[in-house]
């Protein structure tokens, strides 16, 4: 028989390629869902990628209430815990998002302390900020974001509180060898369907012209496929409990990825921004755009990600961001979001 794996959030985009790459690779997938009416349109857009939908089920369950989480844990071998509010407009107050991320995350864990492997989506977010950081930066696994600086988003603080008391939970509780992070970059890659998420939303505004201009903001890239392989991967090797593991590829600028679009999609062109703006006009802006103000953090600053322990410890290798780019574009022009 199949073991069972749960997936939390799996009507998000990157959950469904997540649970995606379980289906195909022959495990039942358990989605959590906190609206049970998406589930018709998740089980669509598996079976559309080719997933074999027979084995996918779903339950109800919110990171904001108790209930449903340890009857969805219940009999699986493996939890992957991906859910998380990643809205693309900042919502007031530093920690409006923590108590759906951060205690979601405890409720999710403690239903699955008995569960061999657990798998937590994080962030670089939660890794890759400090004050006063150097233009160029490269971050490891043992870096974390100092939340005491008071420019961060309620998303990058919610992210850095969840991933560090999911650790403290293991540790005290005896499982931090069963636990692994998965930190990715800016995801790009294909969506499944028009439930787009955050990210590919960004490279939707892009190509649609919502922004004359960007800002002098750069990330590490990296494919949802990649992404999604190396959960399952995370998943398969023991070895990797206890360890974060970094997701990305090249680090690019939003200007970069910009030229990298025009280029691909010229019928777009004219459309996709290709200025920059100065620094000090996006501070200024920000004080009156909330979406600006969630990139102050990153303006002159370009952090790279040391990802080598993680292609070594399984196996995954992060395609170039360009590719992640495209790919992207080309599925938001499929479904004709653009
Ligand atoms: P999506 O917005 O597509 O997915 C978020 C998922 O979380 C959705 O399924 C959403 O459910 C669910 N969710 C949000 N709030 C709750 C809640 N209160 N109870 C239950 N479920 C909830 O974003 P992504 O797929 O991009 O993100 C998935 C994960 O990856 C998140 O943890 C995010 O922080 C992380 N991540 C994403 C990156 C990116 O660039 N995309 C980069 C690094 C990390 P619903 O469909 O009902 O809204």
């Amino acid at each position: 028989m199949a073991r069972r794996v749960l997936v939390t959030g799996v009507s998000g985009f990157i959950a469904k390629h997540v649970a995606l790459e379980l289906l195909n690779a022959g495990y039942e997938v358990r989605g959590t869902l906190r609206a049970l009416n998406k589930a018709e349109q998740v089980r669509r857009s598996l079976s559309k990628a080719g997933a074999d939908i027979g084995r996918l089920d779903f339950v109800a369950a919110d990171l904001v209430k108790d209930e449903g989480w340890e009857d969805a844990a219940a009999g699986c071998a493996g939890v992957m815990h991906v859910a998380s509010p990643f809205p693309i407009a900042q919502p007031r107050g530093r920690d409006a998002l923590t108590p759906a991320a951060r205690d979601g995350a405890l409720r999710v864990l403690r239903a699955s302390k008995n569960v061999e492997r657990i798998v937590m989506t994080s962030s670089l977010v939660a890794v890759m900020y400090r004050p006063n950081r150097p233009k160029v930066v490269t971050v490891t696994e043992e870096d974390w974001t100092d939340i005491s600086w008071r420019a961060l988003s309620p998303y990058v603080i919610s992210k850095t509180q969840a991933e560090k008391a999911a650790w403290d939970l293991a540790t005290t509780e005896g499982f931090r060898h069963r636990l692994t992070s998965v930190n990715p970059g800016f995801v790009f890659g294909p969506a499944l369907d028009d439930d787009i998420g955050a990210s590919l939303d960004t490279i939707r505004l892009l190509l649609k012209g919502a922004y004359p201009a960007v800002p002098p903001a750069s990330f590490p890239v990296v494919d949802v496929r990649d992404v999604a392989a190396l959960h399952v991967r995370a998943l398969e090797t023991p070895e990797t409990g206890g360890h974060r593991l970094l997701a990305a590829s090249e680090t690019k600028s939003l200007k970069e990825i910009c030229d990298i679009l025009r280029e691909a999609f010229p019928a777009y062109a004219k459309k996709i921004p290709a200025k920059e703006l100065p620094a000090w006009f996006v501070r200024l802006a920000a004080l009156f755009d909330r979406t600006l103000a969630a990139v102050i953090p990153d303006l002159g600053c370009a952090p790279h990600a040391d990802t080598a322990y993680v292609t070594e410890l399984t196996g995954v290798r992060f395609r170039p961001a360009r590719d992640a780019a495209i790919a992207a574009g080309e599925s938001l022009i499929k479904i004709k979001a653009v």
